[in-house]
């Protein structure tokens, strides 16, 4: 059930000593460098949901394809005779301040970001009438999560799973090997590239998530082959269907050859 709550300003998901430290050093908008916040208003209203007709299942646009599914999703159906993925969700395109405050939660420390990056999925999440019963943020694999200090996707699935009043197991999934990044691999490898890279944890019953809607949070996603190989691993819980929520998907034009990939 997706229950409509009283919108919360931007960032007020942060700390007291956070909110003394902004008024010594008062935030810059990432994207356009505006004092005040860390992605201004004037930015914020320019993110955008992903125009033009969609994928049914994987949000893509479709371009002048037929629909109502597009070619990777009836090339994967056909491949593998099902699909884990009910669906994938995405917020908007990777590009203008959506990709700069991407690559500020990710590679800059810039965690308060994860608030309005949070509020722009749960729009998504209810626009999609997908309703899940409980979240899972995508892991990251032990030795990134250590680099990095925090899991991105952990932190923008907290208010979503906040804002909808659903539990959120953070530990459900593990990345148990390492993986090249998918963004340095031709389409076609990167589903040999993730098979096999997530199992469920010892720590969670599967009996939990059991006949229950999954929804997977991830920053970014581009061909979905991620999300697929995650979302085999929890199909060994017996779930009643999971969903998957991205906040960008980049052109599949774009990729593998642009200059920056949204890494993990
Ligand atoms: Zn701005
Ligand atoms: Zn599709």
């Amino acid at each position: 059930m997706v229950r409509t709550r009283t919108p919360i300003p931007f960032e007020s998901g942060a700390s007291l000593p956070q909110r003394l430290l902004d008024l010594l050093f008062p935030p810059r908008c990432v994207h356009c460098g505006r004092m005040g916040e860390s992605l201004c208003a004037v930015c914020r209203a320019t993110i955008q949901p992903p125009r033009g007709p969609r994928c049914e299942r994987c949000d893509r646009s479709l371009g002048a394809a037929p629909g109502p599914r597009c070619g990777l999703c009836l090339a994967r159906a056909s491949a593998t005779g099902q699909v884990a993925l009910a669906r994938i969700i995405v917020a908007t395109d990777y590009a203008g301040a959506a990709r700069s405050a991407i690559r500020a939660l990710k590679f800059r420390r810039q965690r308060r970001l994860a608030q309005p990056l949070g509020r722009l999925l749960t729009e998504a999440l209810r626009r999609a009438e997908a309703p899940p019963d409980l979240v899972i943020p995508m892991p990251l694999h032990a030795t990134r999560r250590r680099e990095r200090g925090y899991n991105q996707a952990a932190l923008l699935a907290r208010p979503v799973a906040r804002a909808l009043g659903l539990p959120l197991v953070e530990d459900a999934l593990a990345r148990v090997r390492a993986t090249l990044p998918q963004t340095q691999l031709h389409r076609a490898d990167r589903r040999a590239n993730v098979a096999g890279a997530f199992a469920l944890t010892e720590s969670v019953a599967a009996r939990a998530l059991a006949g229950k809607r999954i929804l997977l949070v991830d920053d970014v996603t581009t061909t979905g082959a991620t999300l697929e190989a995650a979302a085999e691993a929890l199909l060994a819980a017996r779930p009643a269907a999971i969903y998957a929520l991205a906040v960008a998907r980049p052109s599949l034009d774009a990729w593998p050859d642009s200059a920056e990939p949204p890494d993990r």
